[in-house]
C-alpha cells in the first residue's frame, strides 16, 4: 500500500547507548527505510567520512544554518553543536519514505514539537554500569568528558516517558528487531491510511 507521506522515526537515548551501531546494523536490513545525516561541529572522529557519518561544520557555518531555518532540530552537546538538516527530512516524508533521525534526547523533544505525528523511539541500556562500559569501550573520550556524558545520560532516562517506544539494548540485532516491529505496526496503523 502506497502512502502519501513516510514516517518521521526518531531513534534517541544516551550517548554510547549504541544508536550509531543499532542504526548501521537496521540498514543492512534493507528496510528501505532512508536516513538522515546530521550536522555536527564537533571534530571527526577517526574514519569518519563527511557527508556520510556527519556534515562536519565550522561554528560559523552551524549557527549561519540555525539562523536560516535549515535546521528541523538542534542542540548543543557537550560544547558542539549537533543538528539535522530540515529539507532532507521533510523531502524523504513528501515523498511517501520514511525515515530515521538518531538524535539525543533535547533534539528528540523539539523534532515531537513541530511532528507529534512521529515514532518516537528511546533506546535504553541495559543498565548505567553497561553504557560506561561501553562508552570507555569507544577509546575515543577522555575521563572528563565520559563523565559528563554520564550525567548527561542519567538526565535523559528520566525523560523515557515522553517517547512513544522503549527499546532495550542488550544485543543490538534484537534491538533492531524491535525496531523493524515497530516501523512495521506504525506502517499498519488504520489512521496512517
Ligand atoms: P557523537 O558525538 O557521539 O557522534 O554524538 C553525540 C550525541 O549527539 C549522540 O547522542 C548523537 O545521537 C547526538 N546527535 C547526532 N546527531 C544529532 C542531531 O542531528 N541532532 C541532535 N539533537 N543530536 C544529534
Amino acid at each position: 500500500m502506497k502512502r502519501d507521506k513516510g514516517l518521521l522515526i526518531v531513534l534517541s537515548g544516551p550517548s554510547g547507548v549504541g544508536k550509531g551501531t543499532v542504526c548501521g546494523a537496521l540498514r543492512k536490513h534493507d528496510t528501505h527505510i532512508r536516513y538522515s545525516v546530521s550536522a555536527t561541529t564537533r571534530n571527526p572522529r577517526t574514519g569518519e567520512v563527511d557527508g556520510v557519518n556527519y556534515f562536519f561544520k565550522t561554528k560559523e557555518q552551524f549557527e549561519h544554518m540555525i539562523e536560516n531555518n535549515q535546521l528541523l532540530e538542534w542542540a548543543k552537546y557537550v560544547d558542539n553543536y549537533y543538528g539535522t538538516p530540515r529539507t532532507y527530512v521533510e523531502e524523504t516524508i513528501a515523498s511517501g519514505h520514511d525515515v530515521i533521525l538518531e538524535i539525543e534526547v533535547q533534539g528528540a523533544l523539539q523534532v515531537k514539537e513541530t511532528f507529534p505525528e512521529g515514532v518516537f523511539i528511546f533506546l535504553m541500556p541495559p543498565s548505567l554500569k553497561e553504557l560506561r562500559n561501553r562508552i570507555e569501550g569507544r577509546g575515543t573520550e577522555t575521563k572528563d568528558l565520559i563523565d559528563s556524558r554520564m550525567t548527561i545520560a542519567k538526565d535523559e532516562i528520566e525523560l523515557m516517558d515522553k517517547y512513544d517506544y522503549v527499546v532495550e539494548n542488550d544485543e543490538v540485532e534484537a534491538a533492531v528487531e524491535r525496531i523493524k516491529a515497530i516501523v512495521t505496526a506504525e506502517n499498519c496503523k488504520k489512521e496512517r491510511l
